[in-house]
């Protein structure tokens, strides 16, 4: 019979609990993360990702992996790839307001825009078609999207999705009249709205909705307009205004006009 080494005999006995606790807990894998949490990756992602952390290729040849490490960096890319989309979108450096820079826009006569801007969504707001107006009439219409679109609106339907442009930038006189005053839509200062749709497709319409059901809602935005916008009109003012509602940043000293 062999006698046991001393080692041997000195070692206690694994205890079987001590094993299977061990066992059942084994440790995650660093990159195991739920699939919520995995985005794709744009391509745009990928040369960055390729040009921050490409596998390092070791001085014997061999490639080292850059896992451990490359999940920070790439994360941070990742967010950064995201928010210069969007400032390359954005316009009036304002990251809230994305569009074009379209610069002067000479009109005949007195007509024109000296810096203007084609804006296509404002807030995440989408614009039906791109507006031509100037940064400030751009800032105050993302103010009136905040302060009274959205509020007004709130969750109904998922709420605001995208606003119907019905005018911007446009050479004419006041409602088109001859002879009347210039337009501030001549002056890229103004912008029509007619209609607004909500995220679950529902529309509500200026000219069929505002002395129906829906009117309240419709009464309330164009209500909180005023003080935002220097002029604000609506169906209650004129014959010209039943279908939509004329907003612009005309300065007035008495305040806003708004009817
Ligand atoms: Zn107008």
């Amino acid at each position: 019979m062999a006698a046991l080494a001393p080692e041997q005999s000195l070692r206690p006995e694994a205890r079987p609990g001590t094993v299977s606790a061990v066992r059942v807990t084994p440790a995650l894998p660093v990159r195991a993360l739920p699939s919520s949490a995995r985005i794709a990756p744009t391509s745009e992602d990928l040369a960055l990702h390729t040009a921050g952390v490409a596998p390092v290729i070791a001085s014997a040849g061999t490639i080292r992996s850059p896992r451990p490490a490359a999940r920070p960096p790439s994360v941070v890319q990742k967010a950064m790839a995201k928010r210069m989309a969007r400032r390359r979108g954005s316009v009036c450096g304002d990251l809230a307001i994305q569009g074009k820079e379209i610069g002067g826009v000479p009109g005949p006569g007195a007509c024109g825009i000296s810096d203007a801007v084609a804006v296509t969504s404002v807030s995440g707001v989408a614009l039906s078609q791109p507006a031509q107006i100037d940064c400030r009439t751009a800032k105050t219409l993302k103010r009136w999207i905040n302060r009274a679109a959205k509020p007004a609106i709130g969750e109904t339907g998922g709420g605001l999705a995208r606003l119907q442009v019905a005018a911007h930038y446009s050479c004419r006189s006041r409602n088109s009249q001859p002879g009347a005053k210039l337009s501030e839509h001549a002056k890229g200062r103004a912008i029509d709205i007619s209609g607004f749709v909500l995220n679950n497709g529902t529309s509500l319409s200026v000219l069929e909705d505002w002395a129906g059901r829906r009117g309240p809602v419709l009464h309330a935005i164009h209500r909180r307009a005023c003080g935002i916008f220097g002029t604000v009109l609506g169906p209650n003012s004129d014959v010209h205004h039943r279908d939509h509602f004329h907003f612009d940043t005309a300065r007035y000293r008495a305040g806003s006009y708004c009817r």
